[in-house]
C-alpha cells in the first residue's frame, strides 16, 4: 500500500467522484445489445462519477435506445457506421480514442471478452498509457484488483495514468439492470479510420443452451469421459435436466470430446455460476483458474484423492458412467 493512510478521506473521495467520468464500451451483435457487456457499466458505477456508454455499428440507433434504458448510464454515444459491426480493433481503436479525447473521460471500461481483449490494449498504446487488464475489484479511482498467475495470486495495482483503460472480468461485476434508466442519446464522432483488416466470415457454434460464460448452472466433463461418444451421450441430458450450460476441461477439448468454445480454465472461459458440476475432471490448477469462483462446486470422480475434491463443496467418489445417468434420472423425476 503505497498511498499515505491519510491521503484520501471520505469527504475528498466524494468530492473527487464528481470529477470522474467513465466511458463504458458496449458490445452488440446483429442489432442486439450484448447483456454481458453491461458488467463494464456496473464497474463504472462502482467508480462513481458520471457514466457514459458507447455503441457503434449499422442501425445502431435502436441499440442506443435499448442501452439508454440501462440503469446508471447518463449518456449514450452512438456511431452509425457498418464498418464497426464486427468489432475489428483496427478501426474501433481510432473510434474510441477520438471519443475519449472529445469526452475527456478519466476511465474507459470494456468487458474482458475477445472484443475487449483485442481492442483495449491498442487504445492504451495509442494513448501511451498502461492498460489495466481483467480487473475483479475497484478499491479507489486509481486502485484496482486483478488475479495473476491463473488466479493463484491477487494483485492490487495503482495507476497514475491520466486516463485508465480497463477490461473488466464479467463474473466479478454483476450486469447492470437492463431497465429503469433514461440516458440521453447523442451521436459521437466518427474518425472513419482506414481499416487494413477485412472481416471475411465466422463459424459460430450454435446452441439452445445457456451461454457458458454467463450461465447460472454449468455441467462440465473431462478426460474421464473417455470419448466424444460418451461425452455426447452423458453430458447433454445432464445439462438439460439442470437447465445448465456445458463446459469441458482442456484435456476433453484436446481429445476432441468437446468443442474448443466449451473449454473452462486459464486458457478457456472464466465462469462463476451458482452451480458448477463436473465429472471426470481431476482439478488441475489451470482448470480451477476458470471455475473456482463458482458458488457451489460439485464433483464426480472415481479417485477420492483427486485435487478437485479440495475445492468441491459436494463430492461424489464413484464411476461417472454409473453416477451421471443415475443423477440425470433423479433430476428428471424432480
Ligand atoms: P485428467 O487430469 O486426465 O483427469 C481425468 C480425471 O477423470 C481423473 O481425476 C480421473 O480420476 C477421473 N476419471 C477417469 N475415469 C473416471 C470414471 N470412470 N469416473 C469418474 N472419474 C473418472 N486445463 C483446463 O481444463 N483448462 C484450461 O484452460 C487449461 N489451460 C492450460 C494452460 C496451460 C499453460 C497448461 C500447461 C495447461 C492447461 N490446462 C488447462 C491443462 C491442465 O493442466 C490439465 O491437463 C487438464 O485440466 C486435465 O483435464 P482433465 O481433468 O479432464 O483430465
Amino acid at each position: 500500500q503505497l498511498r499515505p493512510s491519510n491521503a484520501i478521506s471520505t469527504p475528498h473521495l466524494s468530492a473527487f467522484a464528481r470529477l470522474l467520468s467513465s466511458l463504458a464500451v458496449l458490445e452488440q451483435r446483429d442489432g442486439k445489445l450484448n447483456m454481458s457487456s453491461l458488467a463494464a457499466v456496473s464497474a463504472a458505477q462502482k467508480l462513481g462519477g458520471s457514466v457514459t456508454a458507447i455503441v457503434a455499428g449499422s442501425n445502431i440507433k435502436a441499440v442506443a435506445d435499448q442501452a439508454a434504458k440501462v440503469k446508471g448510464i447518463e449518456k449514450i454515444i452512438y456511431i452509425e457506421n457498418g464498418a464497426y459491426d464486427r468489432g475489428l480493433p483496427e478501426n474501433w481503436s481510432s473510434l474510441l480514442v477520438e471519443n475519449i479525447k472529445k469526452g475527456g473521460f478519466t476511465h474507459v471500461l470494456a468487458g474482458h471478452s475477445a472484443f475487449g481483449k483485442n481492442l483495449m490494449p491498442r487504445v492504451a498504446a495509442i494513448l501511451d498509457v498502461q492498460q489495466l487488464s481483467d480487473i475483479t475489484g475497484i478499491q479507489g479511482e486509481d486502485t484496482f484488483v486483478r488475479p495473476i498467475y491463473a488466479g493463484n495470486a491477487i494483485l492490487t495495482v495503482q495507476s497514475s495514468d491520466n486516463v485508465k483503460i480497463i477490461t473488466v472480468r464479467g463474473t466479478a461485476f454483476s450486469s447492470s439492470d437492463a431497465e429503469g434508466g433514461s440516458a440521453e442519446v447523442t451521436e459521437g464522432v466518427d474518425p472513419k479510420a482506414e481499416c487494413p483488416t477485412e472481416w471475411v466470415s465466422e463459424d459460430l457454434a450454435k446452441s439452445d443452451r445457456p451461454e457458458l460464460a454467463t450461465a447460472t448452472r454449468v455441467v462440465s466433463g473431462g478426460r474421464g469421459l473417455k470419448s466424444k461418444e460418451e461425452f455426447d451421450r452423458l453430458m447433454p441430458p445432464l445439462a438439460d435436466a439442470l437447465g445448465a450450460a456445458i463446459g469441458a476441461s482442456r484435456a476433453a477439448v484436446d481429445s476432441g470430446f468437446a468443442d474448443n468454445s466449451l473449454q473452462v480454465g486459464q486458457t478457456g472461459k472464466n465462469v462463476a455460476p451458482q452451480l458448477y458440476l463436473c465429472a471426470g475432471i481431476s482439478g488441475a490448477i489451470q482448470h480451477l483458474a476458470g471455475m473456482k469462483d463458482s458458488k457451489v462446486i460439485a464433483a464426480i470422480n472415481k479417485d477420492g484423492d483427486a485435487p478437485i475434491f479440495q475445492v468441491a463443496d459436494v463430492g461424489l467418489v464413484g464411476d461417472l458412467f454409473d453416477k451421471v445417468p443415475e443423477l440425470t434420472e433423479k433430476l428428471k423425476q424432480g
